[in-house]
């Protein structure tokens, strides 16, 4: 997994956050995050919570990248905490 872009922007369009699948509209800051996976370009737009968690979480905890909805389904308490 090689990370080709990884920058906080202004969305364009609405989009989801990768974490939480929660929406994020039209012209909020979000991180943005593109990969390459298996020669494949995968982009993916993070809400601030997540970001928050991901920057605790242990660098090995990421080996294999994250599947869509994996903060909110496996850190939902520690992202209650944090949404508040
Ligand atoms: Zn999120």
């Amino acid at each position: 997994m090689t990370t080709l872009f990884d920058k906080v922007v202004k969305t364009r369009v609405p989009h989801k956050c990768w974490g939480c699948r929660k929406d994020i509209p039209t012209g909020t800051m979000a991180r943005r995050l593109a990969e390459a996976v298996d020669n494949q370009l995968v982009t993916s737009h993070w809400c601030d919570t997540c970001c928050e968690i991901i920057g605790h979480l242990e660098p090995g905890d990421r080996r294999d990248g994250f599947a869509f909805g994996d903060i909110i389904d496996n850190c939902k308490e520690e992202y209650e905490k944090r949404s508040l």
